[in-house]
């Protein structure tokens, strides 16, 4: 199967209250060409399942150079666990040092994370995601407002090209936190050491921080930033138009 004879928007609507499972075996069913996008945090439940289903498993990391070092324990962690090629992505080195040369290296905090974001995450995503036909990602409704509408499946408005579609698969759309620290628990699924402290969604070292119990779990994320704007681009086809 191709993105040509792909029926998204039918699988869609078909998939739309299933399980990750179910959406996964779809997935692999009809995709030699796919990867998981792992951030090295909680999605590792994934991987998980996916590995129950395929034995090709293709999954890449964002190394941003920024990353806690408990999230580099953890990606290893998550090799050795399920023994399985993982392809960790860097900035382009010419890019990153020109960047830094001209902004420093916490230009964030004073004119926000998306020039950042585009040199160390976007850009190594944009070449990895230009070699695949679909990718399967962590995104969940319940994240965040720029989540709220995830479906199950789509063609990636962001990283398409207008000879190309690329295929995005969420299979945790519908899932909520609850149910994935469920999973993890049930199935001894290794985690992230930093969740046992406070943080819930992990990114990069600067920009993350713990939240309180009551706090929603990306608040912790760019906290000096507007809440609808707290996409760094992987997904930017979440945001509004215009924002
Ligand atoms: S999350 Fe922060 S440090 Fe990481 S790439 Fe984005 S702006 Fe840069």
């Amino acid at each position: 199967m191709t993105t040509e004879t792909f029926d998204i928007e039918t699988h869609a609507k078909t998939y739309q209250d299933k399980g990750p499972a179910d959406i996964l075996r779809l997935a692999y069913g009809n995709f030699d060409n796919i990867a998981i996008s792992f951030s090295g945090a909680e999605d590792v439940v994934l991987i998980d399942i996916a590995s129950r289903i395929t034995s090709s498993l293709k999954v890449f990391s964002l190394d941003t150079g920024r990353l806690h070092s408990e999230t580099y324990r953890f990606l290893e962690q998550v090799r050795e666990h399920y023994n399985i090629e993982l392809e960790v992505l860097s900035p382009d080195a010419a890019q990153l040092e020109a960047f830094v040369r001209d902004k420093g290296l916490y230009s964030f905090y004073k004119d926000g994370h998306k020039e950042c974001c585009g040199v160390r995450k976007i850009a190594p995503l944009r070449r990895k995601l230009q070699t695949l036909d679909a990718w399967v990602t962590g995104q969940r409704k319940d994240q965040s407002p720029t989540r709220a509408n995830v479906s199950v499946m789509e063609t990636d408005s962001a990283f398409s090209t207008p000879g190309r579609a690329l295929y995005k698969f969420n299979p945790l759309s519908n899932w909520t936190s609850k149910q994935v620290w469920g999973y993890i628990r049930a199935n001894d699924v290794p985690f992230n050491e930093l969740h046992g402290r406070g943080y819930t969604s992990i990114g990069c070292e600067p920009c993350t921080r713990p939240v309180l119990p009551n706090q929603h779990e990306r608040e912790g994320r760019w906290w000096w930033e507007e809440e609808t704007l707290k996409e760094c681009g992987l997904h930017a086809g979440n945001l509004a138009p215009g924002s």
